[in-house]
């Protein structure tokens, strides 16, 4: 599709009343998707792992799914820059799933000196209004943006890299999201569902990916639910945090919102998923012996692929499942 066509199509239907999961997969005419781990952390400090972050390629489009500290790193690290991203997905608004978007739509706007299109956004609310807290006129980065648009200096640099004053602010295409919408890309699709995490205090989304390269849920931050379940059925990939180890739950309210790793064996058993990406460690489960003794208890009960993520980490999906694992 070209793209003036695709940008007006997505404007019309970007979001649709109908759960999708089940119809066909869009037409990518064989292309693989690849999916790259970028933050594979928690909240907790640490150097080996960012903040949540995944990035998958699809066809010609470049996709994020959360943002959080770090995750920008790492996608320079994986070999791509900020304006090479199309679409950013935000699961819910905790800082460790969204801290970095700033620094995506800021560099992007920067060095893509309005030479390609807004970044589309796609979360729950109120990405909107943090969108303008961030970006507006009176927003954090108001001054900055104001000192970019008219100084000379900047106005210069701006020329330089291609683009015709006067300089637009970065507007990114916010649609806030909703359990039930669909998104429609240029050759794929992603269905929104509801996690089971923190809510009401903030709505919790997650997000299954279907192209006929395969099928992608990144369950954002969650335990165990029916909606899960349903949301990744026959996935071939599903990214699921894997927070804490089953039994030292300090509370029952602890559990449900954020799992633990023989809860993660039932929701991919259940689902009936090909691979299990296990992510968002805390550091006291990351350790040699924990970890094989997490992965041999989820083998137990759940038959397919079950892999440890590490930041960086890439897989390769084909219309016939996983091709390819490497860091
Ligand atoms: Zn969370």
């Amino acid at each position: 599709m070209k793209r003036r066509a695709f940008i007006t199509t997505l404007a019309a239907s970007s979001v649709a009343p109908t759960l999708g999961a089940c119809a066909p997969p869009p037409n990518l005419q064989g292309k693989p998707i690849k999916i790259t781990l970028l933050g594979t952390g928690s909240p907790a400090p640490s150097l080996k792992r960012q903040g949540s972050g995944y990035l998958l390629e699809v066809g010609d489009d470049l996709i994020v799914m959360d943002h959080g500290p770090g995750a920008h790193h790492r996608l320079i690290e994986s070999g791509y820059r900020a304006v090479d991203v199309k679409h950013a997905f935000f699961s819910h608004l905790h800082y460790d799933h969204c801290m970095d978007y700033a620094r995506l739509v800021l560099q992007r706007w920067d060095q893509g000196a309005d030479r390609i299109p807004e970044l589309k956004v796609y979360g729950p609310s109120p990405i909107a209004r943090m969108t303008e807290l961030l970006f507006g006129e009176d927003g954090v980065y108001g001054p900055d943006i104001r000192a970019r648009v008219e100084h000379q200096s900047s106005i210069d640099v701006f020329q330089a890299r291609g683009g015709k004053p006067p300089r637009k602010r970065p507007a990114p295409g916010v649609k806030e999201v909703h359990a039930g919408d669909v998104v429609e890309g240029d050759g794929w699709k992603v269905t929104v569902g509801r996690a089971s995490h923190v809510q009401p205090q903030l709505e919790c989304l997650a997000f299954r990916l279907d192209s006929d390269g395969g099928s992608v849920c990144y369950s954002g931050d969650g335990g165990l639910s029916d909606d899960l379940v349903k949301l990744a059925r026959g996935c071939d990939v599903l990214i699921q945090m894997n927070h804490h180890f089953s039994g030292t739950e300090p509370t029952a309210s602890y559990r449900a919102a954020v799992g633990s790793h023989k809860d993660n064996a039932v929701i991919a058993k259940r689902a009936g998923v090909k691979t299990l990406v296990l992510t968002h460690f805390l550091t006291q489960i990351d350790q040699p012996g924990v970890r094989e003794q997490i992965i041999h208890e989820i083998q137990q009960e759940f038959e397919g692929k079950v892999i440890w993520g590490e930041d960086l980490m890439q897989l390769s999906l084909t219309g016939s499942g996983l091709t390819g694992i490497g860091v």
